[in-house]
C-alpha cells in the first residue's frame, strides 16, 4: 500500500485583481514506504506547490492527498509536526532560527517524537561533529546548515521526508553528498522520500522512480533506470538532452526551445505543444490525460 497517494490534485493561487494561477493542474503520484521518488521539472512547473500541499501548507482546490490512509488537510505548525511528514527546504539559511543553538532546534523534533536520542547523536548521523550542537547557524557553511536541517527533520521520526530543492543552494561538491545522505537516512529508517529537484543527474543517483512535471501535470513517471535510458515524453527527452555530458567535448547542452508558458494562461491541448518538436495537429486540440506517459505518441492501447 502506498504511504502517500496524490490523486488528480489541483492547487490554485488567487490574489486580488490577478488571474487565477492553477499551479498544480491535476497531478497524480504515489510514494511507498522505503521508496525514493524524484520529482523533476523546470522551475515554475508546480513542484514546490505540490510539496507544500502534501505538507498541509497549501489548500487543495480539487483532488485529494492521502497519507497513511488519512486525508491531508491544511494544518497549523504545531499539528503539522505530529503528522509524520517533515520537509527540508531549499534555503538552509532561512530554515534555521539564527538565534537558537542548533542542538536546541534539533531537540524540538526529538521532544515531538519522544526519541531518547540526543541532538549530538543526530548531528553525528548527518556527518557533523557532536560539539556543533552548541553553536549557532551563522557559524556553518550552506552544506553544513542543510545537514543540520536534515538532522532536525529526522529528529521528529518522519514516515515521509520531503526535500523541496534541498540541494539547489549548495556548492556542486556538496549536492551529491547531501542528496545521498537524505536517501540513506530516509531508507534506513523505512521512511519514504519525495525528492524535488530540477537536477535530473542528482535525482538519477538517489531515486527509485522519477516523475516528470510540466506546467502543473505529471507527464511521465517510471523506474529511474528506464526513464534515464529510454525517456518517452518529448519533454523528458529535452530535459535529459539539456544535461551537459562529461564526454561531450565542446558540445553545448541542447536548449529547450521557448520558456515555460504562463500557468495563468496555459496552452490548450497538450500543454507542451508550443515547445514540442514532435507536435501533431491533434496535440493542439486535445489534452493527453493518461499515464504513465501523457503524450499522444504513447497512448495506451
Ligand atoms: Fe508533443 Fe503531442 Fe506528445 Fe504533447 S502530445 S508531447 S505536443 S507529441
Amino acid at each position: 500500500m502506498s504511504l502517500l497517494t496524490i490523486d488528480e490534485l489541483a492547487v490554485e493561487h488567487r490574489s486580488p485583481g490577478r488571474p487565477v494561477v492553477r499551479a498544480v493542474a491535476g497531478a497524480s503520484l504515489t510514494v511507498r514506504a522505503g521508496e525514493v521518488v524524484g520529482l523533476v521539472g523546470e522551475s515554475g512547473c508546480g513542484k514546490s506547490t505540490l510539496a507544500r500541499a502534501v505538507c498541509g501548507l497549501n489548500p487543495i482546490t480539487e483532488g485529494s492527498i492521502t497519507f497513511e490512509g488519512q486525508p491531508v488537510t491544511p494544518l497549523g505548525l504545531r499539528r503539522r509536526r505530529l503528522t509524520g511528514i517533515q520537509m527540508v527546504f531549499q534555503d538552509p539559511y532561512a530554515s534555521l532560527n539564527p538565534r537558537r543553538k542548533v542542538g536546541d532546534q534539533i531537540a524540538d523534533g526529538l521532544r515531538v517524537s519522544g526519541d531518547r536520542a540526543r541532538p549530538a547523536d543526530l548531528l553525528e548521523r548527518v556527518g557533523l561533529p557532536r560539539e556543533f550542537a552548541d553553536r549557532h547557524p551563522h557559524e556553518f557553511s550552506g552544506g553544513q546548515r542543510q545537514r543540520i536541517a536534515i538532522a532536525r527533520a529526522l529528529a521528529a521520526k518522519p514516515r515521509l521526508l520531503i526535500g523541496d530543492e534541498p540541494i539547489s543552494a549548495l556548492d556542486a561538491s556538496a549536492q551529491a553528498q547531501v542528496a545521498t545522505l537524505m536517501r540513506d537516512l530516509a531508507v534506513d529508517s523505512g521512511a519514504g522520500l519525495l525528492f524535488i529537484s530540477h537536477d535530473l543527474s542528482v535525482v538519477r543517483l538517489i531515486a527509485d522512480r522519477i516523475a516528470v512535471m510540466y506546467l502543473g501535470k505529471i507527464v511521465e513517471v517510471g523506474d529511474t533506470a528506464e526513464v534515464w535510458d529510454d525517456p518517452k515524453h518529448p519533454y523528458t527527452q529535452a530535459l535529459l538532452g539539456a544535461i551537459p555530458k562529461p564526454d561531450g567535448a565542446g558540445t553545448l547542452p541542447a536548449e529547450l526551445a521557448g520558456d515555460v508558458p504562463d500557468p495563468a494562461n496555459p496552452p490548450g491541448g497538450c500543454r507542451f505543444h508550443p515547445r514540442c518538436p514532435l507536435v501533431m495537429d491533434r496535440c493542439r486540440d486535445s489534452e493527453p490525460e493518461f499515464g504513465p506517459v501523457a503524450c499522444w505518441l504513447h497512448e495506451p492501447k
